[in-house]
């Protein structure tokens, strides 16, 4: 029998506001335990929360750039259950009129288009942190992450495989990034998701029991936690057995999934609308202005980016993967006269090496947009070689000067003026004569090693071109 697998992510951003949701208390990542929980956040009898009015717009600007309707009206619910970290006995969350809802994204997964539904949005604030290591046969709690704001966003079931599952969460990543309102750092748990997953006969339309994975906190794992789970259910399913519903957690170490719960239903949860919370009305004018204040977002940059570029989408998607990349790609373009798919190929290539090997984001690139630029229009110009302009990066990248600079300092100007060159080529020939005859002799090839030898003798300095026109004219 064909399986088909079925997916519907629920995606938890952290909000990137200065304080909670509800309280006045900081929600800097890192502090010591316990210091940014205000009475509000540990729940004492008698306080009351107020809503921060930046996390509802930060919800709105990402339903409006999701083709979410916007609820004029929406409200917060309790959901009630026990744990150590949640001092209250309730999670402030919304249930029935979520801030933003039916909506979708794009998302391009193996060069195809493939449209996923989101089912709604909903502001809740994070629980506390319970931590097992450090006191023997206890367990501590931190409450700083307590009150934190997030946006749960949750799809409809209209991914099919892990590595669709995977590229949506990789979209929505870079969309809140693009928006500012998440930081979306996923080893500070500021972006995580959990996946459900069900199998079923391929072609029948209605959905199969699903299980749960919870707390996937990187692309790598979701998509492998993903395919592990199909299989684990098509195996189950093959022999006879039936899928139950419950919550399962990915071991990465075991390459496994485990069942950590019974899924709890709803009603479970006895949700009911908080008598301390206001709903929430949100007018068209409040709408309207957050909607001119939206960014470009990432797939009308790609696509401006091939058009007015000429890039490929390949190189259109790397290029726009977050906005301080395709800022510096502008700058580059903008402060040079070189082809902008030189510079798309020297961002993509000798920079983001750079980066990645000095472990750098790129707004602390060791050379700058307009440096690059400038070395770009060296090349362009036929001042310097592609390969030589390697050493000028290099060289400026350790902070030795600027591309002029380095250049002239170290006598790198292309040599292009044929009377040099035929004086090398006259050497290197006049050096190996057991080479020449084999080229006379019809071992063309042995060109390949004239080239390299002239290149060594003039230093890598020699226009290519014309170095190869000399020496085809002499030996033939
Ligand atoms: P819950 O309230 O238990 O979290 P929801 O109905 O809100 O459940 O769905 C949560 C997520 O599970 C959504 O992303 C949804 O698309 C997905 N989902 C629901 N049913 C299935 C199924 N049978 N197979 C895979 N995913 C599913
Ligand atoms: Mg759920």
């Amino acid at each position: 029998m064909q399986y088909e697998a079925v997916i519907g992510l629920e995606i938890h951003a952290q909000l990137a506001t200065e304080s909670k949701i509800f309280s006045g208390a900081a929600t800097r990542y890192g502090a010591p335990p316990n210091t940014q929980a205000c009475l509000v956040d540990l729940g004492y009898p008698g306080v009351l929360p107020v809503l921060n009015r930046e996390a509802v717009r930060m919800a709105v600007r990402f339903g409006l750039a999701t083709h979410c309707r916007i609820a004029e009206r929406s409200i917060f619910a309790r959901k009630n259950y026990f744990y150590p970290d949640l001092p209250k006995g309730y999670q402030i969350s919304q249930y029935e009129l979520p801030i933003v809802h039916g909506g979708y994204i794009d998302v391009i997964c193996a060069d195809r288009v493939k449209r996923i539904g989101i089912t709604r949005a909903h502001l809740e604030e994070d629980a506390g942190k319970s931590l097992h290591e450090d006191f023997q046969g206890m367990s501590g709690i931190d409450l700083n992450r307590a009150g934190t704001p997030l946006l749960e966003i949750v799809s409809e079931p209209d991914m099919r495989s892990a590595a669709e599952a995977g590229a949506y969460m990789r979209t929505i990543h870079t969309l809140v990034r693009y928006l500012g309102i998440s930081d979306g750092n996923m080893q500070e748990g500021s972006y995580r998701c959990d996946a459900n997953v069900s199998i079923r006969p391929r072609g029948a339309t209605e959905l199969g029991t699903r299980t749960e994975l919870k707390n996937l906190n990187s692309f790598r794992f979701v998509e492998k936690a993903i395919e592990i789970e199909i299989e684990r259910q098509i195996d189950i399913v093959e022999s006879g057995g039936t899928v139950v519903q419950e919550t399962r957690l990915f071991d990465a170490e075991r390459g496994e999934t485990r069942a950590m719960r019974g899924k709890e239903e709803a009603e479970d949860y006895r949700y009911f609308p908080d008598p301390d919370l206001l709903p929430v009305s949100i007018d068209s004018a409040l709408v309207d202005e957050l909607r001119a204040g939206l960014p470009e977002l990432p797939v009308e940059k790609r696509e401006r980016f091939m058009a007015q570029y000429d890039l490929s989408a390949y190189d259109a998607d790397i290029l726009t993967a977050s906005r301080p990349l395709a800022d510096y790609y502008e700058d580059c373009v903008r402060h040079s006269r070189a082809r902008p798919k030189l510079a798309a190929n020297w961002v993509i290539g000798d920079l983001a090496a750079a980066l990645n090997r000095a472990d750098l984001e790129i707004g602390e690139s060791r050379v700058g947009a307009a440096e690059l630029g400038a070395l770009l229009d060296r090349i362009e110009s036929g001042t310097i070689s592609g390969k030589i302009a390697k050493e000028v990066f290099e060289a400026v990248w350790n902070g030795e000067g600027g591309v002029d600079e380095i250049i002239e300092r170290r006598g790198l100007r292309q040599i292009s003026d044929s009377a040099s060159i035929e004086a090398l080529v006259d050497e290197v020939v006049a050096a190996n004569p057991a080479q020449v005859q084999q080229y006379r002799d019809g071992r063309t090839q042995v060109l390949g090693f004239f080239v390299g030898q002239v290149m060594k003798a003039s230093k890598g300095r020699a226009n290519p071109r014309q170095v190869n026109e000399i020496l085809r004219a002499k030996l033939g």
